[in-house]
């Protein structure tokens, strides 16, 4: 195996990526499965809806997951997760190999819910991302699935790591 295909190279890829959002927090996400890239996506607009860069965040009051607080939420943007899943034609799997996301953030609990739901059992992140909701279902995820399938978020390092990650 080349090793200079690692985390960090991935996680390139995802910057790169992000560079092309359209929302007002840049956001990118990009599968890999078998050392191969098989989906990337950055969070932006519908297609031929308006751009956030453009015209501006369609925000709505909401409430920040997991807590009583509420905070402003853009309405408009898919997320960068949900765009490379809907671009990603493979799905992981115990016999076939997991897929490993690599984001810019923590994904939020539905993204999170969508790439464990493909066969993803491994998500790296640079910046954490505040979900209580989705730090609750993953610490009440079956043994089965948290144990037996590897399933694991780790933050993203400069060292790179094997695929038994901390957490
Ligand atoms: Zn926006
Ligand atoms: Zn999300």
């Amino acid at each position: 195996m080349n090793p200079n295909v690692n985390d960090t190279y991935w996680m390139r890829h995802c910057e790169i990526a992000a560079e092309a959002s359209t929302c007002r927090v840049h956001v990118a996400c990009v599968l890999v499965h078998r050392n191969q890239l098989v989906g990337i996506g950055y969070n932006g607009s519908l297609h031929h809806d308006h751009h956030c860069s453009d015209v501006g965040c369609l925000l709505v009051e909401t409430q920040v997951a997991g807590s009583s607080n509420s905070g402003k939420s853009c309405i408009r943007t898919v997320h960068a997760e949900m765009n490379a899943i809907l671009k990603c034609t493979v799905r992981g799997s115990k016999e076939g190999g997991w897929i490993t996301a690599y984001s810019t953030y923590q994904p939020c609990l539905n993204c999170f819910k969508a790439l464990v739901q493909i066969g993803i059992r491994r998500i790296v992140y640079d910046r954490v991302y505040k979900d209580e909701w989705r730090d609750k279902l993953y610490h009440a995820l079956s043994d089965e699935l948290a144990l037996d399938e590897h399933l694991r978020m780790v933050k993203f390092s400069e060292t790179p790591t094997d695929f038994i990650g901390e957490l």
